[in-house]
């Protein structure tokens, strides 16, 4: 290989190289696993949201539940009052009744509370179960996305480092201050860094070349690196 089209492997493999490097970070498997982790905390919201009302609900049934055991502590005292003989007026009997009545009352209404709240719970226990499990198989999938994208990683990398070990098998036999001024101009200039000389114009340029620095080039031995003054490729007598 001469050391001319060692520069265009060089330049090859550079472009090979950047193309699987914007393969490597546009690589479908990653959009999976970014859309897969965005489903897992999504679903996480969710349960935290409807924890939070299960919380609320819990609490309420909770409260009304000490309520129901309160109203019941004192029928249990008035029960023991009216009938353990202590009373002696029938006036005191009457209140003690109308009381007990009033109590038994508070205590159907709180105890329909207690069913109304827990009925409430119920469905919400049911989502957050329902949820769990989908956020258990969801992070499966993540689990399944981030193993594929690793393998699919692992191919693209495979690629890079043959290219690369191409490149410095190629770049061996290009001189070093050659490759020094390709690097330099490969940065701005990329795929089209080097070019060839043809007919009587630099092929990498959009214009013509002017004629006098055209002559100078044609003049030059073939394999000579020159430099385009209009568009600042290196071209290759
Ligand atoms: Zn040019």
């Amino acid at each position: 290989m001469s050391p001319m089209d060692a520069l265009f492997a060089v330049q090859d493999e550079d472009t090979i190289v950047r193309q699987l490097r914007h393969r490597h970070a546009n690589l479908p498997e990653r959009r999976a696993l970014v859309d897969a982790e965005a489903m897992v905390v999504a679903t996480a919201a969710q349960v935290e949201e409807h924890k939070v009302s299960h919380l609320d609900l819990f609490r309420r049934q909770r409260r009304y539940e000490g309520e129901v055991a309160a109203v019941e502590d004192r029928l249990g005292e008035l029960d023991t009052l009216l009938y353990g003989g202590s009373v002696t007026s029938p006036k005191e009997a009457v209140a003690i009744q109308t009381e007990i009545s009033h109590l038994r009352e508070r205590l159907d209404s709180l105890e329909g509370t207690v069913l109304e709240v827990m009925e409430e719970l119920e469905p919400v226990e049911r989502l957050i179960a329902d949820l769990d499990v989908r956020g258990v198989e969801e992070a499966s999938v993540v689990e399944h996305c981030r193993g594929e994208l690793l393998a699919a990683e692992a191919v693209v990398d495979a690629d890079v480092a043959q290219a690369n070990e191409r490149r410095s098998a190629a770049a061996e036999q290009v001189d070093h201050d050659v490759l020094a001024r390709y690097d330099r101009a490969a940065a701005g200039l990329g795929a089209s860094t080097v070019v060839h000389f043809a007919g009587s114009n630099c092929t990498g340029c959009p214009y013509s070349m002017p004629a006098v620095e055209a002559d100078r080039v044609r003049a030059l031995a073939e394999g000579t690196l020159a430099e385009c003054n209009e568009c600042g490729r290196l071209v290759v007598r």
